[in-house]
Formats: C-alpha cells, structure tokens, sequence
C-alpha cells in the first residue's frame, strides 16, 4: 500500500494536510497528517468527503453537448473542436472580450485555474472584480496595513483575550477552534461577538449578541471610551499610526447612545469590551459575514483601528486576524506572462446580470478602469466597447446557486448564446449551460495548495489514483485547447515545469525548496507575529486610518421596518458552499427565536414562504433560540431544488472592495399555505 501526501482543496481556512492510502488504484483511505504542524492529525469530514465525491454515483465522466434541450454525450475530442471553433467565432465577430469568463474557488489548487491563464492568452476577456467572499475585508485591511496577514494559531497562547468577532470556528475553521480551546485552557478570556449564539458562543466566557450589521458602531463606542478614557497608547500612534487627530474628532463627534442604539449592545457590555480589550495583550478574529453590507470595508476598517490605537499590532498576544496572504506576493503566479498578452474589461460579481443585459442591448459603459458602470448616464458614449456578451465559460463555480438575487442572474444567463460549465457535477449551473466539461478531482491530479485565509502552509498534491474514465483536467484540457485556438505564446509545457517556476521564488527562503522538497517536508515562511517589525506596506509606511463618515450615518438613518425580517445566510459544518448538499432530500430549513414565532403565532416547524422584492423561496421553519430577534438565518449552499436563499438575497456592492452585499437583505414570512 502507497502513502501518498495532499492536502484539502476545498476553499476553507484550514488547507488540512492529509495522508492517502492507495492500494491498486483504490484509495483505502484518507487520514489527517498527525506530524503536520497545523493539521496535527485531524480534519473535518468535508475533508474526509473529497472520497465520497471521487466515487459518486452521479460523478460525469463524458463531455456533453446540449442539443434542443437533452444533453449528449461526446468526446473530449468533440468537445474540444466545439469549445475551439465558438471561442474563433466570436473572436473573430466580436472580439476577445464577447467571452464572460468567470471562476471561484470551488477547488483551490493553482493549476485548475488555467482557464484564467488561457484566456489572458486568448487576448483578454470579460471577467469579474470583487466577489462573494471576503473582499470588502481585504481592501480594508489592505488600505489599513498595506497588506493581509494573521498571527499563527500558536500566538493566541499569548493573548489575555481572544475576540471571536463575526464568526464561527466550531464550523468554519476547526483548527482554529482547537488553538481557541487551548488558549482558554491556559487563562486567556474568550469573548463571543455574534448575532447568533453559535456553537463557538457556547464556550465563551463571555457572549455579545449584536445587531446585525451593528459591528461598526460597537468598534466607534469602543474607540470613543477608549479616547474618553485615555486608554490609547500615544507613543505608538505618533511612532506607527496615521490619522489619529481626524478619528478623535470623529468619534468625539459622535453621540455614544446612539452608537449603543445601532449595535444593540448596552454600555455596560461596551465598558466591559474595553476593559478586556485594553489589558494587553489581546487579539481580534474576524469573521467575513459583518463585511457583506454596503459599509463593510468601513466595518472592518473601524476594528482594525481598535487595534492600532491601542498599540496591538505587531506584538505577540495582539493583532487584528482577518485572512493570511502568505503566498500571492511571494509566489510566480503568472511565470509565463500572460497578463502582458491580455486587455480585460470587467463588472462587479454583484452586477453580473446587468452586465450581461446592458452589453447585449449596446447600453454598457466603463470607467478608466475598464469597470462596467451600472446605472451609467447615456453621456459617457466614449467608453463603450460595443461588445456584447456571446459566451460564457465558468470553472470551480456553482454560480447559478452562489451568487445573489438569482432569478434576475438566471434571466440574464439564459440570454448569452453559448455557456460552458467545468465541473464533476451537473450543479444548478451547469444545468443552464450548453456544453459540460467533466472535470478530475483532486484525489486525480497532482497540483499546489496553499490558503490565503488562516493555514500558512504550502502544500504540494500529488496524484493519488487514476480516474476510472478517461478524463482530462484542465491543465490538460485547456493546453490542448490552446493549440486548437492557436495560441503561439501558450507554454506548452508540463505540470512539473509549470509549477517549478511558480515556487522558484521560495529558493530566496530555503534554496532547498522544489517539487520534491514540498512532498517531504512541511514547508512555511510565514511569521508567527504579523508586523512584528511595525513596517506597514502603506505608501507611509505607517497604519492608515480611514472611515467613511458619510455611509455610516446613511445606515444609522435606515428605518427599522418591524414587519420584516433581516436574512442571515452563514456558513454551515457540513458543506463548503453548495458542494456537499446536492444528496440533501426535502426542502431548506430557516430559523426564527421563539420571541419571533410568538409574535407571529407560530409554534411549531412548518413550511412557510420567506418573499422580498427578488422572489420567494419555500422553507422549512423551525424555532431556534440561538437567533436574534428580527433574523432569519438559513444556511449557505442550498441548492434550487431545496428552496435557496440567494433567490432573495442582496446583489449590492460594498463600500470598497466589490463585494455582494448579502446580508442587506430583509425578507417576510408568509405562512398561507
Ligand atoms: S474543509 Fe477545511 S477543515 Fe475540512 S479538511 Fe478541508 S481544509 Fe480541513
């Protein structure tokens, strides 16, 4: 029996490293590396599930056409010529950019991204900016530090109290969740800042619960008391911080009832947060849900300023954690420069539907940057492409379930005339496509991993079993696609190579470092304290405050309307996105606290409508007390079949950073039957 090394590709904090068990081209088992630094032997069962999934009974293993309506089988051959010759059409009619290509991480490993690189070869495409996930956060911290980095797990040892802020690592990041354990063990205080008292709440010791979207004003209470009290650390702000003058006077501006009445958490609790949070050293872990409102680069921002004006940053036991780019700066993720080979033109994830619909009716304009303006005035006629969208290529995204407001994503979808799906699956995207590509697992390709989120390792994957059928992946699909397209400047080279020249900027860290080095050894050159050296990677060089006065009052002046519903959709144990709900049977289940249901005359589980402006999905509803009041929360990855959320939810762009607005969303109940 072979003992092959991997790690998980799925898109989550942890990037687990695991061990595979191979005995005639049958995987006998998958078990976490015990003598990985970060993994240390366990890993979830989303994990343990890529075996299930490899062996799936509805695995497709043949390329299909769709013809009037019923998919065909053809070869990858076949599917090669077809995908070669549209891609030449409307090149040559419409230009590069009639191609909307679109891919998440539905798998993380750096080659199932080559469509990316295929396309910058191809001359540049219509492709998008921000995104579901995390990237209001990350142009926050972006323009506070300069740059994305996290305190190893190991540093929480040092902290006196861990704020768990906006997330749950009982579900999202098991590894987390252990170091968490491990600190409390050792007397650091753990304090739960949630609306939702969620399994990580549980073992606080102390529980915030907090309006939804109040996580800006609860960072402005506590700066205010902080300035109040003069429980700032002067000298680290004159040495490391700009912008200090223009905050005091900000927050001193602002009326601390009102702060209290939009967060929902008492002046009490607020003093009590201060307290712990001031007795040094203490460290922030923030979630990603508190960023998908229209201010949520402003939220994150307006936290990580708590940490520099107490002088938390760069210090064991302090910091502000929200994800960790170890790698994307240091890596070659480009060796061949196809970006030099591309002219993009792009749209907001968000906008996606407008898009479509405004380039297919000629009424799409741009700014500078080549992003699609929605909403744009007729007078802006000089930037036009004049092209509209023919063709659409999705890999690693079930975006047809993922994306927000989906009947009005579906209506535009359905206008493109040739759509493209990469998947194992026939997922609700692939579905409304015209052409399947069946793509390998991770347990049938060999391939890099890193996470830019929590783990610092990088890992490298190798192929554990052959597939059953013949399949080409799509480092392979996509390279001989290129010979097809006739694209002279494509490296027509092997994996080997290819990822060779990916990690040869390591060698400036250990000159051992390649292929067969990252199979044997746990590899990292990630610092266990971020910004020890206090060199922010700002123009400055210092942190950078900012806020953004103006979106925050215009959210404090939104009318509460009590008849309706704020919809909550968070990440689930069980499945990373839609990937693992596609055997789920019934229907979506949603969640109301028993204070709801007695207002509304509901006492039991039933099936009920949940409706707003964007559509109506049928739920399950049940009473669970872990949930505040006015909120609905469903889980995330629902497929349509069961009743999804994203039919209702907010397809708005964040403040900064592109990112879907989510949780804007308000929903009614309806109970008729
Ligand atoms: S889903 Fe996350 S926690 Fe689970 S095995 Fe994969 S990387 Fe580890």
């Amino acid at each position: 029996m072979k003992k092959l090394s991997h790690g998980c590709t799925l898109d989550c904090f942890d990037c687990c490293k695991f061990n595979i068990y191979v005995d005639k081209n049958e995987i006998v088992k998958i078990q976490g590396d015990k003598e990985h630094p970060y993994t240390k032997g366990f890993i979830c069962k989303k994990g343990l599930a890529h075996l299930d999934r490899l062996k799936h009974r509805e695995r497709i293993y043949s390329p299909m056409i769709k013809i009037n309506g019923e998919w065909k089988e053809i070869s990858f051959d076949e599917a090669l010529n077809i995908m070669a010759e549209k891609l030449k059409y409307y090149k040559n009619k419409y230009s590069s950019k009639s191609i909307l290509y679109y891919e998440q991480y539905g798998n993380g490993a750096l080659l199932k991204s080559m469509g990316d690189l295929f396309f910058n070869f191809y001359g540049g495409v219509s492709k998008s900016k921000g995104g579901p996930c995390w990237s209001a956060g990350i142009k926050a911290q972006t323009y506070n530090f300069g740059d994305v980095k996290s305190h190893s797990l190991d540093d929480m040892i040092n902290s006196k109290t861990i704020f768990v802020w906006g997330k749950n690592p009982a579900f999202t990041t098991i590894h987390t969740m252990q170091s968490i354990k491990k600190a409390k063990s050792n007397g650091s205080k753990i304090v739960v800042i949630d609306p939702i008292y969620t399994k990580t709440a549980e073992m606080a010791d102390k529980y915030v619960r907090i309006k939804p979207n109040g996580d800006g004003a609860l960072a402005l209470a506590m700066g205010k008391i902080i300035i109040d009290k003069n429980l700032y650390d002067r000298n680290y702000i004159k040495s490391y911080v700009n912008g200090f003058e223009d905050y005091k006077n900000y927050v001193e501006s602002l009326n601390l009832e009102d702060l209290i009445e939009i967060c929902g958490v008492s002046k009490d609790d607020i003093e009590e947060l201060v307290m712990l949070y001031t007795n040094k050293y203490s460290t922030i872990l923030l979630g990603y849900g508190m960023q998908k409102y229209k201010n949520g680069g402003n939220t994150i921002s307006l936290v990580d300023i708590l940490g520099a004006i107490t002088g938390q940053i760069g210090f064991a036991g302090g910091g502000i954690n929200y994800a960790n780019k170890v790698y994307p700066n240091v890596i070659d993720s480009d060796p061949y420069n196809s970006e030099k080979s591309c002219e993009n033109r792009f749209f907001y994830v968000s906008h996606m539907a407008d898009f479509i619909n405004d380039s297919l009716l000629g009424r799409d304009f741009y700014d500078d940057d080549k992003v699609y303006l929605k909403d744009a005035s007729l007078d802006k006629e000089s930037k036009k492409y004049n092209t509209p969208i023919k063709m659409s290529v999705i890999t690693k995204s079930n975006l047809l379930n993922q994306l927000a407001n989906l009947n009005n994503l579906n209506d535009a979808f359905s206008k493109v005339e040739f759509k493209v799906c990469f998947d194992m699956f026939m997922t609700d995207t692939a579905k409304e496509c015209d052409l399947f590509i069946p793509t390998t697992s991770t347990l049938e390709s060999e391939d890099l991993i890193y996470s830019s989120m929590t783990s610092p390792y990088i890992i490298y994957n190798e192929k554990a079993v052959e597939p059953k059928n013949e399949l080409m992946d799509e480092y392979e699909f996509f390279k001989e696609l290129a010979k097809r397209v006739k694209l002279d400047n494509y490296p027509y080279v092997d994996k080997q190579e290819y990822l060779s020249k990916v990690i040869e900027p390591l060698k400036k860290f250990n000159d051992e470092v390649d292929i067969e080095y990252l199979k044997n050894n746990y590899f990292t050159i990630h610092k266990p304290v971020a910004w020890e050296d206090k060199k922010f990677k700002t123009a400055s060089g210092k942190f950078e405050i900012f806020f953004n006065e103006s979106l925050y009052l215009e959210n404090n002046n939104k009318k509460d309307n009590k008849l309706s519903f704020k919809l909550l959709t968070c990440h689930s144990r069980d499945t990373l996105s839609s990937q693992h709900m596609m055997d789920e049977d019934g229907i979506s289940v949603a969640y109301i606290n028993e204070e709801m249901a007695r207002k509304l005359s509901f006492n039991e589980e039933k099936i009920v409508t949940l409706r707003n402006h964007n559509g109506e999905i049928r739920v399950n509803l049940k009473i669970d007390n872990s949930v505040a009041d006015f909120i609905v929360l469903m889980y995330v990855g629902w497929w349509t079949k069961h009743g999804n959320p994203n039919y209702l939810t907010d397809s708005g762009v964040s403040d900064i950073g592109g990112q879907v607005t989510y949780n804007e969303t308000e929903v009614e109940i309806d109970f008729a039957v």
